[in-house]
């Protein structure tokens, strides 16, 4: 066991390809959800989960910084 993992799995951030440097999230009691924030590359990108979405579907740890692809 490897204490210096943190308590959940990083995101892998799109642009840089490796995980995201920073990682955490809060709860927002007035909306009733969980915001995360990850920050990489100078940059800081927020993703709101709400009670619902985290009650309907499986949490897992994707991409971060994914960008919208043109096609
Ligand atoms: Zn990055």
């Amino acid at each position: 066991m490897n204490l210096d993992q943190p308590i959940f799995e990083l995101p892998i951030c799109d642009v840089c390809n490796k995980p995201v440097e920073y990682m955490d999230g809060r709860n927002d009691i007035n909306f009733d959800a969980r915001i995360f924030r990850v920050k990489c590359h100078g940059e800081v990108q927020e993703v709101t989960l709400t009670a619902l979405t985290m009650l309907d579907c499986e949490i897992t740890v994707g991409r971060a910084f994914v960008r919208e692809r043109l096609k």
